[in-house]
């Protein structure tokens, strides 16, 4: 039986699904709304458990090549003295390398993966279940109906929307700032310099360049008009390598990040990936790496039982909803510490930071 499949969405969940059912032997449709010239900006860390999810779904090799491993994830406080290390090649250890890469080589990796075959600028208007199918209209006009939809659409999924999965995302209170900076002080190490209620973290991205991610927790403050000034005002008195980073920062991007927490992920032949079903602020790194996980166990699972579409949706979301549940909570546990002042939290994280952060880990070593 082939089975007629559109993915919504060519964000990295929504090519990563794609991929996975292209390894199941399915051919998706895969639709984005955005133009195909749309590369994305920022730099992006992939832990080891996203290594071995790519490798899953054959796209290990191009990989490769690309951005900076990472071996050792180093915590330091505002005036730049160790609080604690990970080594992060053990922590990860038989699963997958840690890597930190542009977005847009990514992309590239995950675009071969589908043979590069994505609808740009065709967008999902609606979708109804008419009769255990679902009838999708697309912005171009378009009327289509298939066996199954896959939304990937991302935080602020219109495919959950219409489908009543659920409501908005919910606001975490975080504003991050994000910066790629060419030509930094040296820096091997992932590197996160800790302050209350805000951190800047800077890693090596290939190509002498440095991913700057930072954040601070400002839930009733607007974005600044001058991110740049803000990071200066946030982090100028940090040390480690803080200061030579912001003397070379240049263009800074400002994003809020959202958490998605649903009741179920499918209704009928509609499913939902990704951030769609699942954001979380991103803490710990995982939301590509669940998005690819996501892809993976969903193409597998319909291969198993593709004459009943619903039953391996629900198998779908049994294998993967304790694993998104853990990074949700994990991250949680995580911000919290944000908020305990640095006087309080230094210590205990000299004392018990690497076991503390280890632990944030630990489930996902295990097999998907
Ligand atoms: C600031 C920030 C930093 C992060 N850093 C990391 C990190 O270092 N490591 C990590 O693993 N994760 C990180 N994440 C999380 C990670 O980026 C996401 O979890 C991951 O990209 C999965 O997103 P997605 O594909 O589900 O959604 P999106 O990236 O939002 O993609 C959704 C796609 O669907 C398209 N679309 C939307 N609606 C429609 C429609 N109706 N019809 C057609 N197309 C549509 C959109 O244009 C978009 O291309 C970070 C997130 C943020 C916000």
């Amino acid at each position: 039986m082939t089975l007629r499949i559109l993915v919504v969405g060519a964000g990295i969940a929504g090519l990563a699904a794609a991929r996975g059912l292209r390894v199941a032997g399915f051919r998706p449709d895969v639709v984005e709304s955005l133009p195909a010239s749309m590369s994305p900006g920022a730099g992006i860390y992939l832990p080891g458990n996203a290594s071995r999810a790519l490798r899953l779904l054959g796209l290990d090799v191009p990989l490769r090549p690309l951005g900076d491993l990472i071996f050792r994830q180093v915590f330091l406080d505002t005036r730049g003295r160790e609080l604690f290390e990970m080594d992060v090649a053990a922590l990860w250890a038989g699963v997958g390398e840690s890597r930190a890469l542009s977005r847009a080589d990514l992309q590239q990796v995950l675009l071969t993966g589908v043979g590069g075959e994505v609808r740009y600028e065709t967008e999902v208007r609606d979708v109804q279940i008419v009769e255990g199918a679902a009838k999708v209209e697309f912005s171009t006009g378009a009327i289509a109906e298939y066996d199954l939809v896959v939304g990937a659409d991302g935080r602020r999924s219109t495919i959950r929307d219409r489908i009543g999965l659920g409501g908005p995302a919910t606001p975490t209170g975080q504003i991050v700032y994000r910066s790629v900076v060419s030509g930094g002080p040296p820096l091997t190490d992932w590197t996160a310099v800790l302050g209350r209620r805000a951190q800047f973290v800077a890693m090596p991205m290939g190509g002498r360049k440095i991913y700057c991610y930072a954040d601070e927790t400002a839930p009733e403050t607007p974005n600044p008009a001058d991110p740049r000034a803000r990071l200066q005002e946030i982090f100028g008195s940090f040390g480690g390598p803080i200061p030579a980073i912001l003397e070379r920062i240049e263009k800074v991007s400002v994003a809020r990040t959202d958490e998605v927490v649903l009741p179920t992920w499918s209704r009928g032949p509609v499913v939902l990936v990704g951030d769609a079903a699942h954001a979380t602020a991103p803490t710990l790194a995982q939301g590509a790496a669940m998005s690819f996980e996501d892809g993976w166990v969903l193409g597998q699972e319909l291969r198993q039982s593709q004459a009943d579409i619903p039953g391996a949706l629900r198998a779908y979301e049994e294998r993967r909803r304790p694993r998104c549940a853990q990074v949700r909570d994990r991250t949680r546990e995580r911000d919290r510490t944000r908020d305990v002042p640095p006087t309080l939290r230094d210590p205990m994280l000299r004392r018990r930071g690497l076991q503390i952060f280890t632990d944030h880990y630990k489930e996902l070593v295990a097999p998907v």
